[in-house]
């Protein structure tokens, strides 16, 4: 049982609150794993949070510390993004940056946005990587 609007149903018995508040300001994109990050169904390794973004461990991690930074807003990636929220986005990876090499789990960092399919996006909601990086820790990257 449940609402039935346009075709498609905005909320059942399960969750009706939560599925009416995503539905009305349509900041969730169904079956998206960040989506469901953000949102509380999917656990992760939360490490900072803001107004617009939080940031968490990458489950299958590239250096030690390997952090992805994810709009709370979904958007496919950096090209839908606002330009706006771009700039929030740059002040949330020099917090989670700052942090790392403030508590001494990296002595610099790369950041990496992977943008369509041909760039190696595999979740289409926008983030960025922060991989930490320490001397010689033999990491290699494209450029
Ligand atoms: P990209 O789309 O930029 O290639 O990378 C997406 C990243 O999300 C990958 O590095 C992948 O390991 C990470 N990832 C995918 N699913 C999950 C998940 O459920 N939890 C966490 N913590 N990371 C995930
Ligand atoms: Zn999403």
């Amino acid at each position: 049982m449940g609402i039935i609007w346009n075709g498609k149903r905005l909320f059942d018995n399960k969750k009706p609150y939560k599925t009416l508040l995503i539905s009305c300001f349509m900041v969730e994109e169904k079956d998206c794993i960040f989506c469901k990050i953000v949102n509380g169904e999917i656990p992760s390794e939360k490490t900072y949070e803001d107004d617009n973004f939080i940031a968490f461990l990458d489950i299958n991690p590239k250096a030690e510390g390997h952090t992805v930074i994810v709009s709370k807003k979904h958007f496919r990636n950096l090209l839908d993004m606002p330009t706006t929220l771009g700039n929030e986005m740059l002040d949330a990876v020099k917090n989670v940056a700052l942090d790392l090499i403030k508590n001494g789990n990296a002595e610099g960092f790369n950041l990496v946005v992977n943008n369509e399919p041909a760039a190696g996006q595999i979740v289409f909601h926008a983030h960025c990587h922060i991989l930490p990086r320490k001397k010689d820790d033999g990491l290699k990257m494209l450029v």
